[in-house]
């Protein structure tokens, strides 16, 4: 057993899961929201800035070039210079105040044209300065800072000549917006960490409960009160778990009801042939004249009774508990249930028939093929009606031999035609014939057949009688399999 400290309750592991979920979520927010936004933005600026002027360039010499020129400025707030190499501009649009391109005489546009040429044909460049401005009546300029510029150029061969197309764009401050999302952020956060804290108690709640139920009541189980029921309501799993948990303690509870009433009926079943068995010895030792063939014959028939109720419990533990191996021969087993048979002659008030057209062979173990044979026999004859009458049968179909064993009894009734394979089970205990059993031969016929692979079964009519069967393969050539 795990000790019960290394685990921790599914609650808490449920809860501790979705807390870590939350965690992440936000600090990933965070850090795209806050940390990274400025580079994103910057990022994007300058992919605009580059793909703006390579659609100029293609646009160049076509007839709306100017109204393009003029769009793309007042819609992305890009300033436009477009230049020969010489520096004088052939367009120009001014969109934003601060631009750092305007400024340029034709003699710096001439020099960014030649440096954008040695460069392979674009010159990219980002920079920063401060304005100085005179307010009236002060003698010193303020320096007010002015926002990040990109500059972007391409020179481009048109049917003019070569040109060069320049752009400029502001990159705005992003700290009072990242300034607003942290405050943002400070409330999503705090609403989705208790929405995850309540959630993550809901959820681990709702998935726990039923666990923690099934698990109080299996504990009651195991102190053996059968009477409990499992209750798995909320979730499939859970109740279908607790579905088989409730078959099971119905089966734990049979089993142990069995169990209880086999205590009581062996040594019910063992006192009786002990108490005639000393009774007998006892009148043989003490009274002259008592020691007859009758008197020993009694103490020999009641010995032979204890002893097969003792080879019932050996076999049926034995069988069941898988250590009985299957000694597999081709033999006659029409034979075998006349050998079984020719065991009854004694029995001269009941009336025993075979019918068998054929000698059929199968492969199976003999010696227990004829103990299933002889236990459904021995319930024939106890349990047969009063014209003492048993009729067993032999029938062959599609290379399979089934023998039936027919009684005239009082039959089974139909809602306990199953249970009366089970191990210890009687259907009527009352009954004064079947005292004398221990409800195992039926659960011994029924491991046999299974560990045989044969089919086997009952039919019973209330007042009619009962025919049990079972069913084994026929060898076809038994010398060559034998
Ligand atoms: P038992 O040793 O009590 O006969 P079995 O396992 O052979 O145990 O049978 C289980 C129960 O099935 C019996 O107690 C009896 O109630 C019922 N049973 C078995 N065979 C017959 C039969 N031929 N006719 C009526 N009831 C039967």
């Amino acid at each position: 057993m795990r000790p019960k400290g290394a685990v921790s309750s599914i609650k808490w592991k449920i809860f501790g899961a979705f807390a870590v979920f939350t965690a992440i979520m936000l600090v990933l927010l965070w850090f795209f929201q806050v940390v990274f936004l400025e580079s994103f933005y910057k990022a994007t600026k300058i992919s605009e800035i580059q793909s703006k002027t390579h659609e100029l360039c293609e646009t160049i010499g076509d007839s709306g070039f100017s109204t393009r020129l003029k769009t793309i400025a007042q819609e992305r707030q890009i300033c436009v210079i477009v230049s020969d190499v010489a520096g004088n501009r052939l367009y120009s649009e001014h969109a934003v105040p601060e631009c750092a391109i305007h400024k340029l005489g034709p003699w710096a546009l001439a020099t960014i044209y030649m440096v954008t040429e040695q460069n392979g044909g674009s010159y990219f460049e980002r920079f920063k300065w401060e304005q100085g401005i005179s307010e009236p009546g002060s003698d010193m300029p303020i320096k007010k800072s002015v926002p990040e510029s990109i500059v972007y150029a391409e020179t481009v061969q048109t049917s003019q000549g070569k040109v060069m197309i320049l752009m400029n764009s502001m990159i705005t401050p992003v700290g009072s917006t990242v300034e607003t999302l942290r405050l943002q952020l400070l409330s999503v956060t705090s609403i989705m960490l208790l929405l995850a804290i309540l959630l993550a108690w809901f959820l681990s709640r709702k998935i726990s409960r039923p666990i923690i139920s099934i698990s109080k009541t299996a504990q009651e189980m195991a102190s053996g009160d059968y009477s409990v029921e499992f209750d798995g309501s909320g979730y499939k799993e859970a109740y279908e778990l607790s579905e088989t948990l409730n078959d099971t303690v119905q089966e734990l509870s049979k089993v142990d009801r069995l169990q209880k009433d086999l205590i009581a009926n062996v040594s019910h079943d063992l006192r009786t042939p002990l108490t005639l068995i000393e009774g007998y010895a006892e009148v043989m030792r003490d009274i002259p004249g008592e020691n007859t063939p009758e008197n020993v014959q009694i103490i020999i028939d009641e010995t032979a009774r204890l002893s097969s109720l003792v080879n019932d419990l050996l076999d049926i533990s034995r069988l069941q508990s898988g250590t009985l191996k299957l000694e597999k021969e081709v033999f006659s087993i029409t034979e075998a249930v006349r050998e079984i048979l020719g065991r009854y002659t004694k029995l001269t008030d009941y009336e025993i028939s075979f019918s068998a057209a054929e000698e059929i062979f199968v492969c199976a173990d003999k010696l227990k093929i004829s103990q299933v044979i002889y236990n459904l026999v021995n319930n024939a004859l106890t349990y047969t009606g009063e014209d003492k009458r048993v009729m067993l049968e032999q029938e062959t179909e599609e290379g399979k031999v089934r023998i039936s064993v027919t009684d005239t009894g009082e039959g089974i009734p139909q809602d306990k035609l199953l249970d009366i394979w089970e191990r210890y089970y009687k259907v009527d205990k009352a009954h004064k014939r079947a005292q004398i059993g221990t409800g195992l031969g039926l659960s011994i016929v029924k491991t046999i057949l299974d560990m045989h692979g044969g089919a086997y079964g009952v039919e019973s009519q209330e007042g009619v009688g009962s025919t049990f069967w079972f069913e084994l393969d026929i060898v076809k050539n038994p010398e060559e399999n034998s």
